[in-house]
């Protein structure tokens, strides 16, 4: 598993505008960091140019030790599962929706992968089965159940990074807490990047970065920041 830096890291969407400034953090491999901070404060820019969208206007951004500009584009978003809050299911069934996430992979592969024992926590609690189709006339899948589905598709590949956006902030607390019990389950030693805007989600995150206005406030564990107020 790869360690995320940014390492001095200053963007802007258009000249004279800065979102990002000067932000350098690191993500050890293999641990969780969630991000927090208000609206338009450059939690989801901080994605974007990991996932190389976009490049910082200065400064790095490094995988594994090395920078992203130099790594091909291909290997690089091969290693970064990406949930985002609102994730876009196709009108077809479960299956075809996890294949979305193992591009390439063959019927057979992701029937498999449909099936697989280590996604049953997040599917298993879908309506009727894997043959259901997701979209079918007259079942619609609650905004839970369809980030369960996103989130199978996202790790069915097995991304050694995992970028949540507000993967689960659009759900009832109880039903994100059920989720992220299941995605801790299955973690795995992966690096993961968690933007949330509720305490209760990054409580048992390994370290907390508070952004404001593209800066860090606050860089410590949950306690830590409790501790200061
Ligand atoms: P957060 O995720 O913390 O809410 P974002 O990273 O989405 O913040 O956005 C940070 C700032 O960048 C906001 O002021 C937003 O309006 C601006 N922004 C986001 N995307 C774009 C874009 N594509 N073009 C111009 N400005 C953008
Ligand atoms: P953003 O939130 O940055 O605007 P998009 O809306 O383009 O991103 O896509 C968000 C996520 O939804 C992507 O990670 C992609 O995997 C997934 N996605 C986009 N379009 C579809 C689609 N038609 N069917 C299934 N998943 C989709």
């Amino acid at each position: 598993t790869p360690t995320v830096v940014f390492d001095n890291v200053t963007f802007g969407y258009e000249p004279g505008r800065t979102i990002l400034d000067r932000l350098s953090f690191e993500v050890p491999a293999g641990s969780t960091t969630a991000i927090v901070g208000p609206s338009g404060a450059g939690k989801s820019t901080i994605g974007r140019l990991l996932f190389r969208f976009y490049d910082p206007t200065q400064g790095r951004v490094l995988v594994g030790g090395e920078d992203i500009a130099r790594v091909r584009q291909d290997s690089l978003r091969a290693a970064i599962g990406i949930v985002p809050q609102d994730s876009v299911l196709f009108n077809e069934s479960l299956a075809y929706n996890i294949a979305y996430g193992a591009e390439g992979a063959d019927e057979a592969v992701v029937e498999q992968a449909a099936r697989d024992a280590a996604l049953m926590p997040l599917i298993e609690r879908l309506p009727d089965g894997f043959g259901t189709m997701v979209g079918e006339r007259g079942l619609k899948l609650s905004g839970g159940e369809k980030q369960r589905v996103a989130i199978a598709r996202t790790l069915v590949k097995n991304p050694p990074i995992l970028l949540l956006d507000e993967a689960t902030s659009a759900l009832d607390t109880r039903t994100e807490q059920e989720i992220l019990g299941t995605l801790k389950r299955l973690e795995e030693g992966r690096t993961t990047i968690a933007i949330a805007h509720r305490l209760s989600t990054i409580a048992d995150a390994d370290n907390i970065l508070v952004l404001d206005h593209g800066r860090l406030a606050e860089n410590g564990t949950h306690a830590a920041l409790l501790a200061k107020g």
